[in-house]
């Protein structure tokens, strides 16, 4: 069967679907850094202490690729609550 794109488009929404579970799962593993939530990882993000080249996604962390990793070591995982309790108090909004 030639490789048609519609199975280009279905491989690439399971690659999405595998990536967004294991980030998950991954975050889970770990939990907030502040709280210690660790009940859904759709609700934890990676947050930067130091500065951000760019934002960790679910197919970056899938691909785990050196400057991903670099990148990671540049954040701590935070619940949605303490991440925009943090970015409020300093008077940021992303
Ligand atoms: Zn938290
Ligand atoms: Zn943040």
């Amino acid at each position: 069967m030639p490789w048609s794109r519609e199975k280009h488009i279905k491989y690439e929404k399971e690659i999405r679907k595998k990536a967004f579970l294991l980030f998950s799962i991954e975050k889970e593993k770990q939990g907030c850094a502040m709280c210690g939530y660790s009940k859904c990882g759709a609700c934890l993000d990676y947050h930067h202490v130091n500065e951000k080249s760019f934002r960790i996604s679910a197919k970056a962390f899938y691909y785990m690729t050196p400057r991903t990793l670099e990148e990671l070591h540049k954040c701590i995982l935070l619940c949605k609550n303490c991440h925009y309790e943090l970015h409020y108090k300093e008077g940021e909004l992303e």
